[in-house]
């Protein structure tokens, strides 16, 4: 008896009469397709895109050269230099990230004492050549500069979970 079923059932084609009604089904349901780039998907602020470096408001650069993100970086994808200033801070004098090496996890950012190093939500970005990402210190802090407002405004969306 099964085999009869078996021989009707693959006869009659019902298996894809089956898939086609499931396709069928969709065809008058709202479409969940975005249309990229014109159309974007919403993004948290958590989002970890494209690195920046931050400044404070009277423009001194957040960074005190402590190095928790290069030793916390699976990748190695931070190379930093620092010398101390006259006045007896520390600050950088090379920050490199290698963007094809970077996995995005966010360590650097969470490791930073002072919130300097942060992933923005800028995804819309490529390089050329292998070179082009690796993202010196000017280039980290003129993102940073750029995004400020946006990145600011994440940091206090997501200040009380962390
Ligand atoms: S996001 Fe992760 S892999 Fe990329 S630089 Fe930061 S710590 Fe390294
Ligand atoms: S970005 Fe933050 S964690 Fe990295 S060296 Fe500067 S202060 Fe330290």
């Amino acid at each position: 008896m099964d085999r009869i079923k078996k021989f009707f059932s693959t006869f009659l084609l019902f298996e894809l009469i089956k898939g086609m009604a499931v396709t069928g089904s969709y065809l008058f349901k709202p479409k969940i397709t975005v249309h990229y780039p014109e159309e974007k998907t919403p993004q948290s602020p958590r989002f970890r895109g494209l690195h920046a470096l931050r400044r404070y408001p009277n423009g001194e650069e957040r960074c005190i050269a402590c190095k928790l993100c290069e030793a916390v970086c699976p990748a190695m994808a931070i190379t930093i230099d620092s010398e101390q200033r006259a006045d007896g801070t520390r600050r950088t004098t090379r920050y490199d990230i290698d963007l094809s090496k970077c996995i995005f996890c966010g360590f650097c950012e969470e490791s930073c004492p002072v919130d300097s190093i942060v992933e923005t939500r800028i995804l819309e970005y490529h390089g050329e050549k292998r070179g082009d990402l690796i993202y010196t210190k000017e280039m980290l802090l003129a993102v940073g500069d750029r995004y400020e407002e946006q990145i600011a405004k994440d940091r206090e969306a997501d200040a009380r979970y962390r």
